[in-house]
């Protein structure tokens, strides 16, 4: 089984064991090896069950028997391994603190006058291979038997090799690789009568701490326990119990990492539980029930804070209309939130009208599309319209039922100004009202998420690009490039216009190019024209004889025009952008970037049906798709 997920490469699921998880988990091995070597610690015979219960029962129980002398033994290992870290860190701890205990009990003999108990002879001799007999236990059994240990063999291999990659920053290990190896040594080991083995975390912290490096340690390690059986077994024979008891003591000490659980209760208080409940379970069940409950209250706190819905809700009395934006996912989850939404709009009049703002919704199910299906038929019942808008095109699906399809039909509005058609003579609707929502919903959302930005920003400006585009409220240049505040310093005109450069003009364009250029040390400039472009659509116009300032200054635009030959409008619009280029380059302080080569300037053309921009090209003299850029 472990073989075949290896070769499968199913071990990466392992990977989205969750770190709290993987944490506890560490810290609970460590407690049981420390619970585990008590007894051994103390002098006394093994309990014959390794459970917490059962070892402080043992030890209770014999706690006349208790000798002084191993313990005494085990502290000054300890003290040993200790003072070797500290004083001569690049000398390996364990094995001078293990043979010089080891040297203090042959000396003073005090294995014979304090009884203090040394490792047990070892087997002189290797068990013969032979091939298992299936036929001993009934097939289904077998079978069972064999999941339930392929199971727990598989998790703690990949979590102890999880842990062990983050308790020593060792490299990535391979899950499938580990997997089909573990897979292997299995194999081989039944065929000698063994029992199954896996990674463990605490023989694997011994190695590490120990000097390890690359796998030459366990191969070595594997060579050295062949030797021990065959050649030195009288002398591996010398060392106390106590001296390993206390090796196992120091490697566990530091899986119990308390700190990490104390940073884990500092950042998320919840992540911490996780960890205790993990931690707990395995030291006071097992393994497999610690794992279990770990990922189980791991996932469950995962579903409650990504199905928490934020809702801004702003119902300002600038004008009748209650706006509310929701963020966040909106799922069956959120039942609760709606129900208290349904409270405040149940105060909704007939004077008023309700919009549903769902653009920040991240995540939406039929229980949440039903729940606002029924919170808009619900004002409809008492004769309060309500509009939804900003609804994903991935969730439309969602309202394909009957209800869902009218409301869509209805009650979707693309923008707020679709209502000026519908209610115009209700209520009055106020651009203030939609300002203010806007600057509301701006601060709730921004103040957090976005703080360290915008503290950055109130002290200094440093934009990348001096941005040159239309009044157009169509065209929004940081949408449009996926800018930050404090990214693009821009010139907006209709047409985006630049006056040719003229001594003593007094245009906005020329200043701001200035202080662009020398203030602010931009390195681009980008002009931007966009398609069905009003201003160019007026140049094509005939020229109207009243000198009014907007006619004066399509003149302008339409001075530098080649009107000469019938031209689409987009086409003059690209001719209009090309010859801002030209104009810029008639300035001063841009010819002189230029010449230093500081400067670089683009001609953009925006299309605002398919939201594609162009670039020109001006050694193909033509307008280039950006997005195919490589
Ligand atoms: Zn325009």
């Amino acid at each position: 089984m472990q073989l075949l997920r290896g070769i499968f490469g199913l071990g990466r699921f392992a990977r989205y064991i969750p770190l709290p998880v993987v944490a506890g988990f560490t810290a609970g091995i460590g407690a049981i090896i420390i619970i585990d070597q008590l007894p051994r610690a103390f002098g006394l015979e093994p309990p014959p069950e390794s459970h917490v219960f059962s070892v402080i029962q043992h030890i209770m129980e014999y706690m006349h028997e208790i000798n002084y002398v191993s313990l005494s033994l085990v502290l000054f290992t300890l003290v040993v391994i200790h003072a070797l870290k500290k004083w001569a860190p690049r000398i390996p701890a364990i094995l001078p603190a293990v043979v010089l205990t080891a040297a203090i009990v042959y000396f003073f003999k005090l294995d014979h006058t304090s009884q203090v108990a040394l490792i047990e002879p070892l087997p002189s001799t290797l068990p013969t291979p032979a091939f298992p007999k299936f036929s001993a236990i009934p097939l289904d059994e077998l079978l069972w038997n064999a999941f339930t240990v392929y199971l727990l063999a598989s998790v703690e291999t990949l979590l102890s090799s999880a842990a062990f990659e983050k308790l020593t920053n060792a490299a990535k290990h391979d899950p499938n690789q580990e997997l089909i190896g573990q897979g292997l040594g299995n194999i081989a080991v039944s065929i000698f009568g063994g029992i199954p083995v896996t990674s463990v975390i605490a023989r694997s912290m011994i190695n590490a701490r120990a000097g390890a490096k690359t796998r030459r340690a366990s191969i070595i390690h594997s060579l050295i326990i062949l030797l021990a059986v065959l050649a030195i077994s009288p002398l591996i024979n010398l060392i106390p119990i106590a001296a390993l008891a206390a090796v196992c003591f120091s490697i566990a000490f530091s899986m119990l990492n308390y700190r990490e659980f104390y940073w884990l209760w500092l950042t998320s208080r919840s992540e911490a539980g996780i960890y205790a409940i993990t931690f707990l379970a395995i030291v006071f069940v097992d393994l497999l029930a610690g794992i279990q409950v770990g990922i189980v209250a791991a996932g469950l706190w995962v579903l409650f804070t990504a199905a928490k819905t934020q809702f801004h809700i702003s119902s300002s009395t600038h004008d009748n209309i209650i706006r509310m934006s929701l963020t966040g996912s909106l799922t069956f989850l959120s039942n609760n939130e709606i129900a208290d939404l349904e409270a405040r709009l149940s105060s909704a009049t007939q004077n008023e009208i309700v919009i549903i703002d769902l653009s920040r919704v991240s995540n939406l199910d039929s229980s949440g599309a039903s729940a606002l299906i029924d919170l808009t038929k619900s004002c409809h019942a008492r004769s309060v319209p309500c509009y939804i808008k900003g609804l994903a095109r991935r969730f439309e699906p969602l309202f394909h039922t009957p209800a869902g399809q009218d409301i869509l039909n209805k009650y979707y509005i693309v923008s707020e100004s679709e209502l000026r058609e519908k209610h115009e003579a209700i209520v009055p609707i106020s651009s203030r009202g939609r300002l203010i929502h806007g600057v509301q919903h701006f601060y709730a959302e921004r103040k957090h998420d976005d703080k360290r930005l915008f503290e950055f920003l109130a002290k200094n400006q440093d934009p990348h690009t001096l941005f040159i585009t239309c009044s157009d409220s169509r065209i929004i240049p940081s949408h449009m490039t996926s800018s930050d505040p404090g990214d693009l310093f821009i010139i907006r005109n209709v047409g985006n216009y630049i006056p040719p450069f003229a001594q003593d003009m007094t245009f906005s364009e020329a200043a701001a190019i200035e202080f662009a250029l020398t203030q602010l040390q931009i390195t681009d400039i980008v002009v931007c024209g966009h398609a069905n472009c009003g201003a160019i659509r007026a140049c094509l116009n005939e020229e109207p004889s009243l000198q009014t300032e907007l006619n004066q200054w399509i003149a302008r635009i339409r001075s530098s025009l080649d009107l000469t030959n019938e031209k689409e409008v987009n086409q003059l619009a690209m001719e209009n952008v090309v010859n801002q280029v030209e104009h810029l380059k008639l300035y001063p302080v841009v010819q002189t970037k230029l010449a230093q080569g500081a400067l670089t300037i683009h001609a953009w053309f925006y299309h605002i049906d398919h939201g594609i921009m162009y670039e020109w090209n001006e050694s193909t003299k033509r307008f280039e798709s950006i997005i195919d850029l490589e």
